[in-house]
């Protein structure tokens, strides 16, 4: 008689692993958040900017986030104007400069 056959992952967290550390602030990451949606505050930008300064991942991660909002945005601002809109809106220049 045959044993299943079980497969045991072996996940054990290995430590002092360097790049893959992680706050453990439950604030900052909130306040990361916050910050990314354009929601924060002015107490919170400046928690969160002073954080940064000692907290390499939420610094990495603020900086990822930022650049990843900032490509989203040019992307949609291209897309969100259709050609026929543009075509509108210069008809209406020509119409009043006219
Ligand atoms: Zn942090």
């Amino acid at each position: 008689m045959a044993t299943p056959t079980t497969n045991q992952l072996n996940d054990t967290p290995k430590q002092g692993n360097s790049g893959t550390e992680k706050c453990n602030d439950p604030r900052c990451i909130e306040t990361l958040q916050l910050i990314i949606d354009g929601q924060a505050g002015p107490e919170d930008d400046a928690f969160f900017q002073s954080h940064i300064q000692e907290c390499m991942p939420c610094y990495r991660k603020y900086s990822l986030e930022k650049s990843i909002k900032d490509v989203l945005l040019l992307k949609v601002e291209k897309k969100c104007v259709p050609s026929e809109l543009i075509n509108a809106i210069k008809e209406k220049i020509k119409a009043t400069t006219v």
